[in-house]
């Protein structure tokens, strides 16, 4: 038996725990390829234009396993922590799904939501032992090296890994030298598509910069983020992340250079973030710029607005730290002398 995964939405924070599940289960787990402009498009040809870039994508990744798997796991996040919530468009995925696509594999999509503590996890179990006939026991032993799994590739993104080099074994890039550090703040699955983000990871470290993402933030870090800032508490689990490490950069501006958030458009959670971490960029001493993306492909306006970002936070810190301009980079880049 075989179980597709969508390499979309929260594939970039739980795919370990649930390949190892799978894998202990004894069955087989068929991963969908990079994002790609194709991808992307076949999931926005599907989906009505309100719907969000994210999600779109993860149509794609739908119809791109269809045909390869005998099951396909969606599941129906509603919550992963205690009094915080994920975004409305995933507890209504499965529903999406299976009322606008005819010939889907059967969807597994158990119910996550653990607003009241950890015993919650009790009821995808049983969902998960009815959907594939397993034993109390394997499935209990299956949850449990699947949080063994997942804890341990969680550790790895703490020490500057990708999701997909952490969670494939792939050769971290590091970068090395004194160089100029951005964050680059947004959800993981936009900050980390190839598509969605534009590589924009990439051409930032095409200019001799590290690139921090929030999921590189210790949580007690984030935390401390969140308590610094007056004003309402979120309840959106993936929100509070992004705004409690954009909170802290801005109150450690030693610890990066700049902060840059990429923020989908139509996105309403996010707007709100953005906003927030703009507001209080005003009163820090941090560069920040926010990004809007969606489905219409182009490189060439994010990656310039990028490149002048870059020039702006060297030309504040050439006097101070002797780092090169971009322009030298540039010349290295090239073979200069
Ligand atoms: S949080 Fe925003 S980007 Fe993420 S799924 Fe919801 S609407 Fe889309």
């Amino acid at each position: 038996m075989s179980v597709g995964i969508p390499r979309a939405l929260l594939y970039y924070l739980h795919f370990p725990y649930w390949r190892r599940f799978f894998q202990e289960l004894g069955i087989k787990v068929i991963l969908s390829p990079p994002t790609t402009a194709r991808i992307l498009n076949q999931g926005a040809a599907v989906t009505v234009d309100e719907v969000c870039a994210p999600v779109k994508v993860f149509f794609g990744h739908v119809l791109e396993l269809k045909d390869q798997v005998d099951c396909m796991l969606v599941p129906r996040y509603v919550s992963v922590e205690r009094g915080a919530y994920i975004c409305p468009k995933l507890m209504g995925l499965p529903d999406m799904l299976s009322h606008s696509q005819t010939s889907l594999p059967p969807l597994f999509s158990p119910n996550i939501d653990l607003r009241r503590g950890s015993l919650a996890w009790l009821s995808p179990l049983l969902e998960a032992r009815r959907f594939f006939s397993r034993s109390a026991s394997s499935i209990g032993r299956a949850y449990y090296r699947s949080l063994q799994e997942g804890r341990r590739l969680e550790r790895q993104l703490l020490t500057g890994l990708t999701p997909e080099e952490a969670f494939h074994g792939l050769k971290h890039r590091r970068l090395p030298g004194k160089r100029l550090r951005v964050a680059l703040l947004g959800h993981a699955y936009n900050v980390y598509d190839p598509t969605l983000s534009m590589n924009l990871a990439d051409h930032l470290r095409a200019l001799d910069i590290d690139v921090c993402t929030a999921e590189m933030l210790p949580s007690e870090k984030v935390a401390w983020g969140l308590a610094c800032r007056d004003g309402k508490e979120l309840f959106w689990t993936l929100s509070k992340r992004i705004l409690g490490a954009g909170m802290y950069y801005l109150k450690h501006p030693h610890e990066v250079d700049g902060l840059i958030t990429l923020s989908s458009f139509g996105c309403g959670l996010e707007s709100l973030v953005g906003d927030l971490l703009a507001r209080a960029a005003r009163k820090a001493e941090l560069p920040f710029m926010l990004l809007n993306i969606d489905e219409h492909r182009g490189e060439a306006g994010p990656v310039t607005r990028a490149e002048a970002f870059v020039d702006m936070i060297r030309g504040r810190s050439t006097n101070a730290r002797n780092i090169p301009t971009h322009g030298d980079a540039v010349a290295r880049t090239a073979g200069a002398p």
